[in-house]
Formats: C-alpha cells, sequence, structure tokens
C-alpha cells in the first residue's frame, strides 16, 4: 500500500512555484498577488485563509487579507470584490466560504472576475472546465487530480465512483475524473444521499474519492481490494488527547481501509495541502496571463 502523500507532495509543488516567482522577479516581472476576503470569525475558515496566506509568503507571493465582520451587507461585501477586481496588481482573488446566510454565495462568486477567480468557482470557468478548455480547475478536485498524476496512478479504463456531489468537491471531480485525459478517461459514478446500493457500488470502484462530510464512512466492507481510495472529508472531533481538545477526522476508516488498498491518502497530510497548492499553482498562472 501507498500512502498519497499531500503535505510532500504539496511541499514539492510549492518549492517549484517558488523557483518560478524568484526567476519571473530575476527577469523583471512583477510578484503575483493573491487577495482573500474572510468574512466574521468562524475558527476553521480563519485556519484555511491564515494557511492560504502563509503559503502565498513562503513562495514568494504578495498577499492581502481583506477581513470583514459578520454583519457586513451583500452590498458592501460586493463593492470589496469590486475594488480588488479592478486593481491591475492583484492576480488571483478568493472568498472564502461559507458566507453568513444573509449573503448570496453565487451573486458574490459570480461578482469575481473569471480572470482572477483562481478558485475555479465562477460559473464561466466551470462551464470552461467541463468543456476542457484552459481555466482555473477547482482546488481541491484538482489537486487529487494532481496526486493521481505524481504517484502515477492509472486511471484510464478505471471505474472511479465518488461520493458528494458539492459544486466544490464531488460535482468537479466527476467532470474531471471522466475527461479525455490523463488523470482521467475513467468510468465515472456520482454518488450522493439518494443514491441507493452505495456500498455494492462503491464495492467496485477501482477509484473510491469520498467527499460527503461523514467521519469515517467508509468502511473496509464497502472497498474492493487493491482500490485507490482519496478521501477528502475533513470533520473536526472532540479528541481528550490532543491540547485543542479536538482532532481532524477523514471520511473514511483509515486503519481498516489501508489495509485493502493499493493507494490511500490520509488525514491529515493527504488532499487538504493539494488545495492549497493548487490555489498558489492557479494565481501563478493568472499572474502569468496563461488562462485568460
Ligand atoms: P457538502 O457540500 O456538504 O456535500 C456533501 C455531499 O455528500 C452531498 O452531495 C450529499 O448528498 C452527500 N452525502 C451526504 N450524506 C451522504 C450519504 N449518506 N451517502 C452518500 N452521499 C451523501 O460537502 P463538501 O463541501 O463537498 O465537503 C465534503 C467534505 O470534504 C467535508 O468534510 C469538507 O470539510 C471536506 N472538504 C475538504 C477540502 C480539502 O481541502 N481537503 C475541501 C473542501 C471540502 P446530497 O447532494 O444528496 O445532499
Amino acid at each position: 500500500m501507498i500512502i498519497l502523500d499531500g503535505k510532500k507532495t504539496s511541499n514539492d509543488i510549492k518549492e517549484e512555484i517558488a523557483v518560478e516567482v524568484a526567476q519571473l522577479i530575476a527577469s523583471g516581472g512583477k510578484k503575483p498577488h493573491l487577495a482573500a476576503i474572510l468574512v466574521g470569525n468562524d475558527g476553521a475558515s480563519e485556519t484555511y485563509v491564515s494557511a492560504k496566506v502563509k503559503a502565498c509568503e513562503k513562495v514568494g507571493f504578495n498577499s492581502t487579507l481583506v477581513r470583514l465582520e459578520d454583519t457586513v451587507s451583500e452590498e458592501e461585501l460586493l463593492a470589496q470584490v469590486e475594488k480588488i477586481n479592478q486593481n491591475a496588481d492583484i492576480d488571483g482573488l478568493i472568498v472564502q466560504l461559507p458566507l453568513p446566510k444573509h449573503i448570496d454565495e453565487m451573486k458574490v462568486t459570480e461578482a469575481i472576475f473569471p480572470q482572477k477567480d483562481v478558485d475555479g468557482f465562477h460559473p464561466a470557468n466551470v462551464g470552461r472546465m467541463a468543456l476542457n478548455l484552459p481555466t482555473f480547475l477547482p482546488a481541491t478536485p484538482a489537486g487529487i487530480i494532481e496526486l493521481l498524476e505524481r504517484y502515477k496512478v492509472e486511471t484510464s479504463g478505471k471505474h472511479c465512483v465518488v461520493i458528494g456531489r458539492s459544486h466544490i468537491v464531488g460535482s468537479p471531480m466527476s467532470i474531471l475524473m471522466a475527461r479525455n485525459s490523463y488523470p482521467g478517461n475513467a468510468t465515472v459514478t456520482l454518488t450522493h444521499s439518494r443514491t441507493q446500493n452505495l456500498k455494492e457500488i462503491c464495492q467496485t470502484a477501482d477509484i473510491l474519492i469520498v467527499a460527503l462530510g461523514k467521519p469515517e464512512f467508509v468502511t473496509a466492507d464497502m472497498v474492493k481490494e487493491g482500490a485507490c481510495v482519496v478521501d477528502v472529508g475533513i470533520t473536526r472531533v472532540k479528541s481528550d488527547k490532543t491540547k485543542s481538545g479536538w482532532k481532524l477526522k477523514g471520511d473514511v476508516a483509515y486503519d481498516e481501509v489501508a489495509e485493502k488498498c493499493s493507494f490511500i491518502t490520509p488525514v491529515p497530510g493527504g488532499v487538504g495541502p493539494m488545495t492549497i497548492a493548487i490555489l498558489l499553482k492557479n494565481t501563478l498562472l493568472s499572474s502569468k496571463r496563461e488562462i485568460y
């Protein structure tokens, strides 16, 4: 069994990006610049955004963090997005989700210029992805694709089962795995909460990608011998063994499932770090105007 080490792979990608940024600057170019908008004080969102800002510093990017109160109006948030859209020095903009209930997330997503949408959530970029045109791929599914590629996991003709159909993970994952490319060319089954016989479907998966947000949902009896299992889930669960009082759990019962796998991602240290690496990659692509 081989562990798909997202932490190491993400560090490799960051090093590659740092080298490229240094070359860009040496040849008179400007530093790539990522802006993030964080609304409110949600603990998990704070952690994600600060990790993204830290990663920018590590690879030599500029970063701007705009913090807004959770009482901010939709209008004010949209005005902030527009300000960054118009700022020629900023290459990429992310608005950390989820947003407070009184704000329409899709309206905010659509307000970001597709040329700066390094999260790849804008409908224009989702459409380009579906058509296999150059675009900013959504970071989490693209991170998984990169991990499969770097570990040379065979995907062509394989049966790939995805659990979860969210706009940010499951749905784009299914599109990317079905594309006529490598990694891709898989026969994809996209499952969700209304799927019947989920266990039987999972048992036929050569590649099982799990993104539903339910700790240890996938157990060994659901997994085929020799499968590649990718665990996207991250849930904070209480723990009396850690200082913080909680620890992160994936959607896969790792210890029992790992024994049956050819490849598996751990949590933490699997898909999570890859997400940030792809965000940086997208920002670099944007700064080089390689997509638009
Ligand atoms: P989400 O928007 O809550 O979507 C969950 C999906 O799982 C839905 O499509 C839902 O089906 C499906 N589902 C729920 N219960 C199910 C069941 N019993 N059987 C089959 N399908 C079921 O979640 P998400 O945003 O995709 O996130 C999923 C997990 O990944 C979370 O733990 C999240 O924290 C994590 N995540 C990690 C990263 C990372 O960087 N590693 C990034 C994003 C998300 P319906 O559509 O029918 O409701």
